[in-house]
């Protein structure tokens, strides 16, 4: 990557947004609009619709018939596949203004962004372009007198509602699956993070993807996205985002039409140092980097340090040290370590976990603060708590920011029971050099991934499946497309 190529795109100017209903570019019906700001500099970078829920409506009844229709649910699968790796070779081609573009909108550093954002939506859109010509259904063990067949269906229409810190990798893992089944889609972008989804739809359009297919309603979670999860034309309904908005549209999916309803909620996932790990100092580095790349942003992340009693001064120690010459700042400078907070919102909770953490008797390691105040953007210290015990409230809430919480455990059993007492399930890591001990902790703790001496980087061909209040259903992987299709058995008398 080349710096001076992103220093060419960052000040670029960006149009005012439309939204997309049947492969039309479209304002809000009202003429609503509401700023994109970047969380950079706190500048405004455009206007984006602010969507009503007849913008809603309008968009999910184009869905329905374009999928009615069968320009996309009924075309051949070769076609379709075409179509899907056009879509990927188009994100590639665009990469890195896809990447500086989500950046300047959310913040995340420019050398996480470029492979998380347009890498991995792309590779997730070849994935299940692969898929479309290889998902098959059944044939039955019945008896010999008649044929049972097990057809595997489109669902019909897909609302999709993601968040802000990865939009292009969580939209893709949304997408590309429901669209592989046949299905159409109405996307919910966050507000915060609407600009690259858009841009996204339009390259989507330009492969092939027939109108009415894909369509996007920008706007507030509590207009738009709500009158999408309450629309009784929805078939399927998939998020990434909040446990109590995952909670509200549990709540109205009861309300309407009892739409199933995936969910990838959040995470305070223990990230487990034994003495034995092979190479502490690298357990170190990898376990800051995985609370402290953008900036604690990611449903993954691993906020919980647990670490055995025999080491942990000395980790304590050696992390903060990474912790405080992380380089933090710009994320549009490629040797950024960690960006910016996302909004000012964001960063006035991470301010307000601190208070909490520091009230509840945690011992304040390194950080802490808000940093480059006067650039007008929102930055944050990666900030490391030690002597933090189990009951706190930095052990048990997911704070969505660059702050870890390191507490101490004695041996393995002591160990699994802290790192499963949350309400969540999400992700794990474990640090031994003992292989017994690492397929033991993989089966004891309680989370849709376990990392054993690393921290991140599961690709598309594995699922992420959020366990306990972190979800349920999986997003990537074969297994994603159980969400987007139903089985439909024919019995056939011979
Ligand atoms: P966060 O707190 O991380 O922003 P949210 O769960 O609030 O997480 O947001 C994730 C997504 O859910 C965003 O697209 C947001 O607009 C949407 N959202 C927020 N509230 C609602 C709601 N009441 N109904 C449907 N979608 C919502």
């Amino acid at each position: 990557m080349d710096q001076s190529a992103i220093d060419a795109l960052r000040s670029a100017p960006i149009a005012p947004q439309s939204m997309w209903i049947g492969g039309q570019q479209v304002a809000a019906h009202d003429g609503g609009t509401f700023d994109a700001i970047s969380p950079i500099d706190g500048q405004v970078l455009t206007q984006v619709p602010a969507g009503s829920a007849e913008d809603m409506q309008a968009a999910v009844r184009s869905a329905r018939a374009s999928f009615e229709s069968g320009r996309w649910s009924n075309m051949a699968p070769a076609a379709r596949k075409r179509i899907m790796h056009r879509i990927a070779d188009l994100i590639e081609q665009h990469a890195l203004e896809l990447a500086v573009l989500g950046v300047r909108d959310n913040g995340t550093e420019i050398s996480m962004a470029i492979k998380a954002e347009p890498g991995s939506a792309a590779a997730t859109f070849r994935f299940y372009a692969e898929c479309v010509d290889k998902v098959m259904g059944d044939i039955a063990p019945t008896d010999p007198s008649v044929l049972g067949l097990v057809h595997r269906e489109a669902v019909g229409v897909v609302g999709a509602i993601v968040p802000w810190n990865f939009p292009l990798m969580i939209g893709a893992w949304k997408i590309a699956p429901a669209l592989a089944m046949g299905n159409s889609v109405v996307l919910k972008p966050a507000e915060v993070a609407s600009l690259s989804l858009l841009r996204l739809t339009e390259l989507c359009h330009e492969a092939g993807l027939p109108e009415g297919v894909l369509n996007v309603v920008t706007g507030k979670g509590s207009i738009v996205g709500s009158a999408l999860a309450h629309d009784m034309d929805v078939d399927v309904l998939t998020f990434t985002g909040s446990g109590p908005t995952g909670r509200r549209l549990l709540e109205a999916s009861a309300a309407s039409n009892m739409k199933p309803c995936y969910l990838e909620l959040g995470g305070k996932s223990p990230n487990i140092i034994f003495a034995d790990a092979p190479d502490l100092d690298k357990a170190v580095a990898v376990s800051a980097a995985a609370i402290f790349r953008n900036s604690g942003q990611v449903c993954v992340a691993g906020s919980r340090l647990l670490v055995q009693a025999s080491i942990y001064d000395e980790v304590v120690e050696k992390l903060s040290q990474q912790a405080s010459t992380m380089k933090v700042g710009d994320p549009l400078d490629m040797t950024t370590q960690a960006g910016a907070v996302s909004s000012d919102v964001q960063l006035a909770q991470n301010l307000a976990h601190v208070e909490a953490a520091l009230s509840d008797g945690a011992r304040l390691a390194t950080g802490g603060q808000r940093l480059l105040q006067e650039t007008g953007g929102y930055y944050m210290q990666p900030t490391v708590f030690s002597d933090v015990t189990g009951d706190m409230k930095l052990a048990q809430e997911e704070v969505f920011g660059p702050v870890l919480g390191v507490i101490r455990f004695e041996d393995e059993a002591e160990a699994v029971r802290l790192a499963n007492a949350t309400i969540y399930g999400l992700a794990a890591g474990v640090w031994t050099s003992d292989l017994g001990r690492a397929h033991r902790m993989v089966k004891a703790v309680k989370a849709g991934v376990v990392h054993v001496n690393t921290y991140g980087g599961p690709d598309i061909t594995v699922p992420l499946s959020g366990h306990k209040q972190s979800g349920n259903g999986s997003d990537k992987s074969i297994y994603a497309l159980e969400k987007f299709s139903k089985l439909k058995t024919a019995w056939i008398q011979l």
